[in-house]
C-alpha cells in the first residue's frame, strides 16, 4: 500500500490517502492540546502509546463484533484505516460524572451513574464542541434516526466490554468519547465505528487509588503523561515487562528531550 498525499490534519491525527481509494493511513502525532487549542504542548512518545493502545482495543472490539475502521497496525505510528464519511458528532459515554458534567450540572465530582449517560457534542472546534441534543441532530440532518439508534447501541455494547476489559486490569472507566462514521459495504452504508480510542479520549482511574491515568494529567497539570499512558498499556499486557523496549525508550528519549530544553 502506497502512501499518498495528507487529506487531513487534526489535533492529534493526520489522515494519508493511499493507492486505494477506499482506505487512507492514520498517523499519531504527539501534540496534545486541551480546552479547545487553548493548551498546547508536544509530548514524545504519546503518538505511539495511543496507537498501541487503540490498536488493541479495537481489534478486541472487532472480535465481539463492533464494525470499526481498523485494518491494521502498519508501524510504531501509522494505521491502514477506511475511509469514512465522519458523523459530525462527538458522543460521549459517562459512567461516574467528573468533567464538563459537574461544572455544568452541579453534580458532585465522582457521583457513580445509575446508568451510562450518553451525550452528544457537534464535532466543531471553533464552536467548542457544544453540546446538542439528539432532536437537533435530526433537524440538522446530521445523522437519521436508524443511525442514531445503531450507534446508541453499539455504544452501550462497548462501553460493557470496556468498562470490563479495563476492570480486569485495575482500572475504571470513568467517561469517553466516540465517534462513527459512514462506510460504503456492498453499495450500503453502514455505520462503524472510526477515530481512536486511547487515554487521550477516555477518563481511566486506577481503581484503588483513583490515580488519573489520562490525559486529564495534561489538562490538569497532574504531572508527567507518559508513565501514565505506559501503565496503562502494560496493564492491558500490550507492554510487557521484558518486551517494553519501545515504551522504555520513549519514556528516555523524553526525559533527554526535556533536559535538552
Ligand atoms: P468532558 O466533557 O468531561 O470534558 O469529557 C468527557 C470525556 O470525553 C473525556 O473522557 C474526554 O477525554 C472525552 N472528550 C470529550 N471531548 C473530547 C475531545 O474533543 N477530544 C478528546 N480527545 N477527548 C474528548
Amino acid at each position: 500500500m502506497k502512501k499518498g498525499k495528507k487529506l487531513y490534519e487534526g489535533k492529534a491525527k493526520i489522515i494519508y490517502a493511499t493507492n486505494d481509494k477506499n482506505i487512507v493511513i492514520q498517523y499519531f502525532k504527539d501534540d496534545a492540546t486541551a480546552f479547545n487549542n487553548q493548551k498546547k504542548t508536544t509530548i514524545e512518545g504519546k503518538g505511539v502509546l495511543n496507537n498501541r493502545i487503540s490498536e488493541h482495543i479495537l481489534s478486541n472490539l472487532s472480535q465481539i463484533g463492533i464494525e470499526n475502521h481498523l485494518i491494521k497496525r502498519l508501524n510504531m505510528r501509522e494505521q491502514l484505516i477506511k475511509l469514512v464519511e465522519i458523523i459530525p458528532v462527538e458522543f460521549i459515554i459517562r459512567n461516574v460524572a467528573t468533567g464538563s458534567i459537574t461544572k455544568r450540572l452541579g453534580i458532585e465530582d465522582g457521583t457513580v451513574l445509575k446508568e451510562p449517560l450518553i451525550e452528544y457534542c457537534l464535532k466543531n472546534d471553533k464552536l467548542g464542541d457544544p453540546l446538542i441534543s439528539e432532536e437537533h441532530i435530526l433537524a440538522f440532518d446530521w445523522a437519521t434516526k436508524i443511525e442514531i439508534d445503531k450507534v446508541k447501541k453499539m455504544i452501550l455494547r462497548i462501553n460493557d466490554f470496556m468498562i470490563g476489559m479495563f476492570r480486569g486490569v485495575g482500572i475504571k472507566l470513568i467517561d469517553f468519547k466516540l465517534e462513527f462514521g459512514r462506510n460504503k459495504i456492498d453499495g450500503k452504508n453502514e455505520i462503524i465505528l472510526a477515530d481512536e480510542i486511547s487515554p487521550d479520549t477516555c477518563r481511566l482511574w486506577d481503581s484503588i487509588t483513583d490515580k488519573k491515568l489520562d490525559k486529564d494529567r495534561f489538562r490538569k497539570d497532574l504531572g508527567d503523561l507518559i508513565p501514565a499512558y505506559t501503565e496503562v498499556a502494560k496493564r492491558l499486557g500490550i507492554l510487557h515487562e521484558q518486551s517494553n523496549i519501545s515504551a522504555v525508550n520513549v519514556t528516555k528519549l523524553s526525559s533527554i528531550q526535556r533536559k535538552k530544553k
